[in-house]
């Protein structure tokens, strides 16, 4: 019998932590708690990738309807009731939220709905001064939106807060280029918000293949969103009407809303970290190793409070392995190598491996790449354009990268990521047979390449 009261204390009930608490409880018997001080399912239940794919969803409606109509339909969209859409997400959350909670009490964890902090290495705490003991205890506490420090960022909402719009605004302001600031650019866009972004460098999505961020970024702006780079916010303040914006563009412009979408930070503070010895970084994340575990053996962090990759299919992974590791004595590295992903935005960029301009630092590369008008909008006479892009090692031939800006990229990334995950080459990209007409089979009928490096 252990001197602790449970096996393993779990601190944060979001994607990785409900993951690694329900696993080790269901299928290794440990007894497992776990504190929550919001609501389960943490950012991408609740404020995250669920709500935002929704609004997706329903972003695009005006699109299809335009579309219906240039191929001969007698179709009419009315107006977007926001109030209906948001109810109905509300409700969803809900019932996203009681599936999360029932997983834990079905897989025999006990859960606490408070704020919990650590006390000592196997001690945590929770807000009315309650203690409980773990032989292991690992922090799932997530990130939360950083505003940029400038006067009036009291004014602008975040990611966490654009759900709960008592109404759409008229025109928006979003800072940031990354992937929350573009997918609610398009998202918002599409709503019918007047959408114009701002972001202080050269192009957006920096990080991501440089051909497939200026494609999106021209799709961005033909769709009508107005993208200023190399802009910043000097300041804001309310006036009546909205608030004035002065930019260090030289504008100053009334916006009914501003969005700063200017990067996530680790949960960390107040949590007690210092004070028991658990190594933090630069940006306040929990400094772990291979295995998730900290510099206090008894401690082990998973998920976006170590600022590895900030992405949830990575946490649950995080908290999979670490249940590998320290409860099935399995030890399990987590693999950050060749991850797929995908960005939101219209059209969607989805993305795996090297970029090109990663990948012509390190080795002699060919580039084969192609952009074209979809079969489905060029026959209506839009000028949307899509690319394929396959980064290749010239010396091997292994496939380094692949980037894809096409509606429902995502989906495709996730399926050309296990081939480039598995380490085919280019030839192996070559003998699989095109599915016609599709999109996707351009990703292996490129034949020659458009650039070496
Ligand atoms: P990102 O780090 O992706 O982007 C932050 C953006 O804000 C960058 O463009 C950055 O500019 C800019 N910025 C940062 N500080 C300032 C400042 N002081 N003034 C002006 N601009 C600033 O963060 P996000 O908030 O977009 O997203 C956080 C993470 O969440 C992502 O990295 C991703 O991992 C995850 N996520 C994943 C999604 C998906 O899988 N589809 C969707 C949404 C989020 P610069 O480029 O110059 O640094």
């Amino acid at each position: 019998m252990s001197d602790f009261d449970y096996d393993l204390f779990v601190i944060g009930g979001g994607s990785g932590g409900v993951r690694a608490a329900r696993v080790a409880a269901g299928e290794t018997g440990a007894k497992v708690g776990l504190a929550e001080e919001s609501r389960y399912g943490g950012t991408c239940v609740i404020r995250g990738c669920v709500p935002k794919k929704l609004m997706v969803f329903a972003s695009e409606y005006p699109m299809r309807v335009d579309e219906a109509q240039a191929y001969g339909w007698d179709a009419q969209i009315g107006d977007f009731d926001w109030g209906r859409f948001r109810n109905n997400l509300e409700g969803e959350l809900d019932r996203l939220e009681g599936i999360y909670r029932k997983l834990l009490a079905n897989s025999g964890v006990e859960t606490f709905d408070t704020r919990a902090k650590l006390l000592d290495a196997h001690t945590v705490e929770f807000l009315d001064g309650t203690r409980k003991t773990a032989k292991h205890i690992l922090i799932a506490v997530g990130g939360w939106p950083v505003k940029a420090d400038v006067k009036g960022a009291e004014l602008a909402i975040t990611s966490n807060e654009v759900f709960h719009m008592e109404t759409l605004p008229k025109s928006i302001l979003i800072l940031g280029g990354g992937y929350i600031a573009c997918e609610f650019a398009c998202i918002l866009n599409g709503l019918g918000v007047k959408v114009t972004q701002y972001y202080r460098g050269a192009q957006i999505l920096r990080g991501f293949d440089d051909e497939a961020r200026g494609l999106v970024a021209e799709e961005m702006k033909q769709q009508g969103i107005e993208i200023h780079t190399g802009t910043n916010i000097l300041e804001m303040e309310k006036v009546e009407g909205g608030i004035k914006v002065k930019a260090t563009n030289g504008t100053e412009q009334v916006f009914d809303e501003v969005m700063f979408a200017t990067g996530r930070s680790p949960n960390t503070t107040g949590l007690g970290l210092e004070e028991v010895g658990v190594k933090t970084g630069r940006r306040g994340e929990i400094v772990v190793d291979d295995y998730s575990q900290t510099s206090v053996p008894s401690v082990y962090a998973i998920g976006d409070v170590t600022d590895r990759l900030q992405l949830t299919p990575v946490a649950i992974r995080e908290g999979m392995a670490f249940v590998e590791t320290v409860f099935k004595g399995n030890a399990t590295p987590v693999d950050h190598d060749l991850v797929p992903t995908a960005i939101f935005t219209r059209p969607e960029m989805g993305t795996i491996g090297m970029t090109e301009e990663q990948a012509r630092d390190e080795r002699p590369i060919e580039v084969y790449s192609t952009s074209f008008r979809p079969m489905q909008t060029s026959f209506i006479g839009k000028s949307e354009r899509v690319m394929m892009k396959l980064i290749v090692c010239a010396e091997t031939r292994r496939v380094l990268g692949c980037h894809i800006v096409a509606p429902q990229a995502g989906e495709m990334i996730q399926l050309a990521g296990v081939a480039v995950k598995m380490g085919a080459t280019k030839e192996d990209f070559d003998r699989t047979c095109a599915v016609h007409p599709t999109m996707a089979e351009e990703i292996v009928t490129m034949k020659n390449p458009v650039r070496t490096a």
